[in-house]
């Protein structure tokens, strides 16, 4: 098995959706990847917080199987995020950004660190990404995700970013952001020509479509049907965190298992998106995913197609 490092975000957000309100709750995009690949691997985590980081918090994660010797902890406060969602909950909207730590976070890999498989680049200053990705002697796979304030703000360290990965996970408006293409699938043919062999863009509650550059193929599938949505955030981070871990899992990768690691990971999302930040999915088994992987496949699956069309058309009137 191959073992995964992720450098990102370890937040703690204030949050208000249509059905709560809650304040400094556990978050950050390396929390939510490595809460949710940790289900299937041991996850070593690249990232900084500070001194007002719960011991809580910290054991909770180490509980999980998830290798925190690459957190560094710091003098100051941890990163703040503070967003809402209204509606459908669709989209998060960023009231506040407080990078506090962040801002003079100079990443030093753990010795133990450099030799790892996978790395995941969750979404943080693309600077940042760029300086652990170059600490790792030679992963076999790299995956990154982004959002809409370091396309505004560091869009060329971000473009450097996104020619040296394999993967890249993005939500559609951030795709259309990124691109300057309002048409998705144009979106994505752009993207694909930045660098990586396989795009993902993530689509909320219509799911995801997954693109493989080689054969010109897409993949796509709605999202489970989540029937009360509490939080939507972190959806984006366990998705990935779920895709990776299953990935993590095999020794090669066609657009087949690529296909099966988002199925997994959309899974995981759909109980993240149930609970106030991390409390669902920090509970979660793999038993819960088991199950509901059985449901989620229902709704794509219509036997044998094409025999059935063979026999409406012999029906119709025209034949
Ligand atoms: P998502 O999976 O896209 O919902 O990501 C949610 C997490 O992203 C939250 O827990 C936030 O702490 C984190 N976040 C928000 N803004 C940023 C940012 N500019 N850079 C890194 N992480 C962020």
């Amino acid at each position: 098995m191959n073992n995964i490092l992720v450098v990102g975000s370890v937040a703690y957000d204030t949050i208000e959706t249509p059905v709560q309100k809650k304040e400094f709750i556990l978050g950050g995009s390396a929390n939510y990847f490595s809460l949710s690949s940790s289900l299937l691997v041991p996850v070593r985590v690249v990232g900084v917080v500070g001194d007002d980081y719960k011991s809580s918090d910290l054991e909770m994660l180490k509980e999980r199987n998830i290798d925190l010797a690459g957190l560094q902890s710091v003098p100051g406060k941890t990163f703040h995020w503070v967003g809402k969602y209204e509606d459908a909950m669709n989209e998060a909207i960023t009231l506040e950004t407080h990078l506090n730590v962040f801002e003079q976070f100079n990443p030093q890999l753990p010795e133990q660190y450099t030799s790892s498989d996978i790395v995941f680049l969750a979404n943080i200053d693309p600077e940042l990404q760029l300086k652990v990705l170059e600490q790792v002697e030679s992963p076999k796979l790299i995956g990154a995700d982004t959002m809409n304030f370091w396309i505004q703000s560091k869009k060329d360290k971000l473009l450097d970013m996104i020619a040296k990965i394999d993967i890249l996970t993005i939500n559609e408006t951030e795709a259309r952001m990124l691109t300057g293409e309002f048409n998705i699938n144009l979106a994505i043919q752009k993207m694909a020509q930045m660098g990586p062999k396989y795009v993902i863009v993530k689509r909320g509650e219509y799911g995801f479509i997954a693109y493989d550059k080689a054969s010109d193929e897409m993949f796509v599938m709605p999202a489970f049907p989540v029937q009360t949505i509490v939080d939507p955030t972190g959806a984006g981070d366990t998705f990935a965190g779920g895709l990776f871990s299953y990935l993590s899992c095999l020794n090669e990768w066609t657009f087949n298992d690529i296909k099966r690691a988002c199925i997994h990971g959309s899974v995981v999302a759909s109980y993240t998106v149930e609970g106030m930040g991390v409390e669902k999915v920090k509970d979660i088994q793999l038993s819960d995913i088991q199950s509901r992987t059985t449901d989620y496949l229902k709704i794509i699956q219509v036997g044998n197609h094409a025999k059935a069309i063979e026999e409406v058309t012999s029906k119709s009137a025209h034949s």
